[in-house]
């Protein structure tokens, strides 16, 4: 009967629920010893000087080489890492890690280049969070002003009172903030006048329309706009094509960062990067003698 067949499915949906939920379970124990087991990576995207085209500074990006499905990105395990506070565990890996290898990075190559590092929301209310920063810049000979830590705004605005607060002590400290994901979420343009900023990171949906629609190309003339005249560094991300990076150099972003100039990468590699010269980004040959 059709309550049969009803049944039936239910069963087959149940199994899967349950397959999945199980599968998720042995993530997030499999997770919680990634650490200890060394499985955790952090690769690196350069982020270019739209003027000059070259690499001014590298964003840290987690990776879980997971000991049987192969190397995850966040979306696979940060959504679980953030249920607990093994994202404080997690970041805190990532910011020691991530300027020693730009320290190493810089005196390799003879240039400064910027560690940007990602802080959850979690992470950025945790007590310990500031002198655990400063910390990692300074045993790493890495100076507090080459890192940059990256928050989006919708972190920022979880608990704007704890977070204002981290968020002043980082900048008494001379660790630099920018905005992550500017525009694809909430922010008033207000919160760059009033938190302690030093750049903003277009959200890539911008980037990506911005030779598409005249609408989102004026929004981000104008957030650049207010930037440069706040002092602050503004930066395109997602760059996929040639006419978005010549749109957003002649927007006033100045730095760069999407997979037609370079995608994240190993240290080996972007260390290769960094010490390259400059690339051309004269009419879109970004794409043809670019790196990927
Ligand atoms: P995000 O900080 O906004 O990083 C940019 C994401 O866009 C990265 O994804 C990067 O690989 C990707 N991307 C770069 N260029 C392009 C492009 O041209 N086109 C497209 N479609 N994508 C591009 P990824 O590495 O998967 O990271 C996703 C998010 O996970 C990050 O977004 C960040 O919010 C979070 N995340 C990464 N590493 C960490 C970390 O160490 N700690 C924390 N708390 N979050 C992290
Ligand atoms: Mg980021
Ligand atoms: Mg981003
Ligand atoms: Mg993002």
């Amino acid at each position: 009967t059709a309550k049969d067949a009803g049944r039936g499915r239910c069963h087959v949906f149940d199994d899967s629920m349950r397959a999945r939920s199980q599968g998720k379970m042995r993530l997030r124990s499999e997770l919680h010893r990634a650490l200890e087991r060394d499985e955790i990576v952090v690769h690196y995207q350069p982020l270019y000087d739209l003027r000059t085209g070259v690499v001014r500074g590298v964003e840290a990006l987690m990776r879980w080489q997971h000991p049987t499905q192969g190397l995850l990105t966040p979306e696979a395990f940060l959504p679980l890492a953030l249920e607990s506070d093994l994202i404080l565990d997690l970041d805190g890996y990532v910011v020691r890690r991530a300027c020693a290898e730009v320290a190493q990075m810089s005196r390799v190559t003879g240039r400064r280049i910027d560690a940007w590092v990602n802080y959850s929301a979690r992470t950025l209310a945790s007590p310990d969070l500031c002198d655990e920063t400063s910390r990692a810049a300074r045993e790493a000979g890495l100076p507090a002003e080459n890192l940059t830590i990256e928050v989006t705004e919708s972190a920022l605005l979880e608990d704007l009172a704890t977070t204002g607060r981290a968020l002043q002590e980082l900048r008494r400290q001379r660790v630099r903030l920018a905005i992550d994901d500017f525009g694809a979420g909430h922010t008033a343009l207000t919160y760059l006048t009033r938190l302690p900023v030093s750049a903003v990171k277009l959200d890539r949906t911008f980037t990506q329309s911005i030779d598409t629609s005249p609408v989102d190309r004026a929004v981000v003339r104008s957030v650049a706009d207010l930037a440069r005249a706040l002092g602050l560094v503004t930066v395109a991300e997602g760059v996929e094509t040639s006419s978005q990076l010549d749109l957003a150099a002649a927007s006033g972003c100045n730095l760069g960062q999407g997979y037609l100039l370079a995608r994240p990468v190993a240290y080996d590699v972007v260390l290769d990067l960094a010490g390259r010269p400059a690339i051309d980004l004269r009419h879109g040959s970004a794409g043809a003698r670019g790196v990927r």
